[in-house]
């Protein structure tokens, strides 16, 4: 784990798969942008903080996904720190029942066991039509961009540095990626999009990297995520129910479901790409002697 100067204050700290930036207000105080994950980070990020002798005075959140808000609570107790996000993903991780909304397939006391640790307290709430935000006397701008998750956002510094979060992967990372993750895609397609117009001097991408220009990547994401929707609806055949989409899928796309708990995400994963599938009018959803079935839509 290291240090990247991005420009000007903004910096971004280097953990494995991902990049969390931030910026240095003065010398000790820093703004972090998200808070990483806590199983594979927490360690690396407490000693590199110490290291530097920073002192966390807030968090800006992108979004509430594990890997994404993983310290809040442990930085919160550390440094008091203010933590900011979007009001919605605020209110998901504001408690172990609220943080089941979003991970509604696993039980309430696995949701708490994989995910308690997300549960954080956000002292200021980023709403809908709020295009900035003022955090310790520090205008950052908000770009909605939601999809991925129900209110990611992109967080640009005084820099001219944009931070895009999950809004899109690097090529290294769709390289490696045999169903990229997206809570609706339909909207997350439309999110990809508007980072057409989203002119800044740098931007960092959470998993990962760090761009002067970023239009081929949103192009690459793009169909990037249309042709795994594509391979998918290749694979529905007949009259399917979801499970038997699910089966389909995890053979073909040659997916190790080694634990309950990977199966439960790539159930969520592929829910996405289905229902995109029937919201363009590709396939429909059929009643069948009692069950759910999804065919396609003939031509
Ligand atoms: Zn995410």
């Amino acid at each position: 784990m290291e240090i990247k100067k991005i420009k000007g204050n903004t910096f971004c700290i280097t953990a494995g798969m991902t990049y969390i930036p931030f910026y240095k207000i003065n010398e000790k105080e820093i703004i972090m942008l998200d808070s990483g994950w806590a199983k594979g980070q927490r360690q690396g990020i407490d000693e590199l903080l110490e290291k530097n002798n920073f002192k966390v005075v807030a968090i800006i959140c992108s979004h509430a996904h594990v890997d994404h808000i993983g310290n809040n609570t442990f930085l919160k107790n550390k440094f008091s720190c203010i933590i900011a996000m979007p009001a919605y993903e605020a209110l998901v991780c504001s408690s172990v029942i609220n943080l089941k909304l979003y991970y509604s397939n696993q039980t309430l006391s696995d949701v708490a066991l994989h995910f308690g640790h997300m549960v954080c307290q956000t002292d200021m709430m980023i709403y809908d039509n709020q295009n900035s935000i003022y955090v310790c006397g520090v205008e950052f701008k908000i770009l909605h961009t939601p999809g991925h998750s129900p209110a990611h956002i992109c967080i640009t510094t005084p820099d001219d540095v944009a931070y895009i979060g999950d809004t899109l992967i690097s090529h290294e990372v769709m390289n490696g990626s045999k169903m990229p993750y997206a809570y609706i895609l339909t909207e997350d397609l439309l999110s990809k999009s508007k980072l057409y117009d989203l002119k800044c001097s740098k931007y960092i991408v959470a998993h990962k990297g760090i761009y002067n220009e970023i239009t081929g990547l949103i192009t690459d994401n793009i169909n990037f995520y249309k042709n795994k929707a594509k391979a998918i609806y290749i694979l529905i055949v007949g009259s399917m129910t979801m499970q038997d989409i699910l089966k389909t899928v995890i053979e073909n796309f040659n997916i190790n479901i080694s634990n309950r708990y990977k199966y439960t995400l790539i159930e969520r994963m592929l829910r996405s790409y289905v229902e995109y599938l029937n919201e363009t009018g590709l396939i429909v959803l059929n009643m069948d002697n009692g069950f759910l079935k999804y065919s396609k839509v003939n031509v």
